[in-house]
């Protein structure tokens, strides 16, 4: 049995609409969370969302860059009939505390140096501005990002991203597609916008319709690596007791925070939940497969993964699996978290 994972208190410092329907909580991470909460572009915090019987846990993609001098950000789209969207829309206020896991996510570039290409559909600017905004700042590379929403007024971050690009001397490009003007995003339509700029390192985020319109788009233009986010609701809960699942009896060698040490993996028990009842303290966060939170190197022996929503086939010839869904194979496994 594994306990609830630990989460942290951070207050709000302030809250700012950005549309009808989005706002960002701009966070005072006190500084002796400073370390547990640097981040790198791309990356969420999950978030500890208070119901009747409990909670459930949402992740929010941080809109700042840790490269621009910003206070953490996280940006909120309500979403109808949702039920955590809305909750925070009407309880955070300055000064309200943020129930908070650190930092996590793998939608992130490895360098900052390259060029980029960023397509992002309404609220998937959130982690996409911040790796916008940290490659202008700590690159040198050119940076397009194709942004398509509803309509005008639904545009989040638009002064900003004006302003951006008027200061950022002609290596940042803005091309928005609105639906009000165009229609839905077209695969026809997304490749004849993206063709230039190609070579580029491509990431999206969005909703999945959207996501498989970019993928596809890609794919005409002959380009198969695209760093894909998701925006899902979790249905489990990172916060609250979980069970462990079946498999067989191992023994782990992992590599964490400079530390190597072996740790007995009993049969029936995902990677994870080892970890963490041996007292190590592992990243993760949706236990579902989908949010990548948990990834690390497979350095030696075979894991079975249950599900994997994130992971893409060049992450996975690399070695990387998702702790939280990994089972052992072979009676040694070694790992490493970098
Ligand atoms: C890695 C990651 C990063 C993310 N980053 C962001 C971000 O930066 N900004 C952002 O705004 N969002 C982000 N999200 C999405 C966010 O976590 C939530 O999914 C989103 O806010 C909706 O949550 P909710 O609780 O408001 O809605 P939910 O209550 O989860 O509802 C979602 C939808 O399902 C419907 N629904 C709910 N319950 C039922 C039911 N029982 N039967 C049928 N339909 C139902 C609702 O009507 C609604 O349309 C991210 C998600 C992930 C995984």
């Amino acid at each position: 049995m594994t306990g609830p994972r630990a989460y942290h208190q951070v207050p709000v410092a302030e809250v700012i609409s950005e549309t009808d329907d989005t706002f960002s909580l701009v966070l005072a991470v006190p500084p002796e969370l400073a370390g547990a909460f640097a981040y790198r572009p791309g990356q969420f915090l999950t978030v500890r969302i208070p119901v009747e019987d409990g909670s459930v846990a949402r992740c929010y993609s941080l809109s700042s860059s840790p490269h621009a001098g910003d206070l953490p950000t996280i940006t909120v789209k309500r979403t109808a009939g949702g039920h955590a969207s809305n909750w925070l829309a009407g309880h955070a206020r300055a000064g309200f505390v943020l129930d908070t896991l650190p930092p996590a996510g793998t939608f992130c570039p490895d360098s900052l140096e390259g060029d980029f290409l960023l397509f992002a559909a309404g609220s998937g600017i959130t982690p996409v501005i911040s790796i916008l905004k940290s490659a202008l700042a700590a690159g040198r590379g050119r940076v397009v990002l194709i942004y398509a929403n509803r309509d005008e007024r639904s545009v989040i971050f638009s002064a900003e991203l004006r302003r951006l690009a008027a200061e950022a001397a002609g290596r940042l490009l803005v091309i928005h597609w609105l639906d009000s003007l165009h229609g839905g995003p077209t695969a026809a339509g997304m490749a004849g916008l993206a063709r230039p700029y190609r070579a580029a390192e491509a990431f999206a985020c969005g909703p999945d319709p959207y996501l498989a319109v970019v993928r596809q788009a890609m794919s005409q233009l002959g380009v198969k690596a695209v760093h894909l986010e998701r925006f899902l609701s979790l249905a489990e809960n990172p916060f609250e007791v979980t069970e462990p699942t079946g498999g067989v009896a191992a023994t782990l060698q992992v590599c964490l925070d400079g530390t190597t040490r072996d740790v007995p993996w009993p049969a029936g028990t995902r990677m994870l939940d080892v970890l963490i009842d041996e007292g190590l303290d592992p990243p993760y966060s949706c236990r579902e497969g989908i949010c990548g939170a948990c990834a690390c190197q497979l350095t030696g022996g075979e894991v079975d993964m249950a599900h994997n929503e994130v992971l893409e086939a060049e992450d996975l010839a690399e070695g990387y699996i998702l702790a939280c869904q990994s089972l052992a194979l072979t009676p040694e496994v070694s790992i490493t978290y970098s």
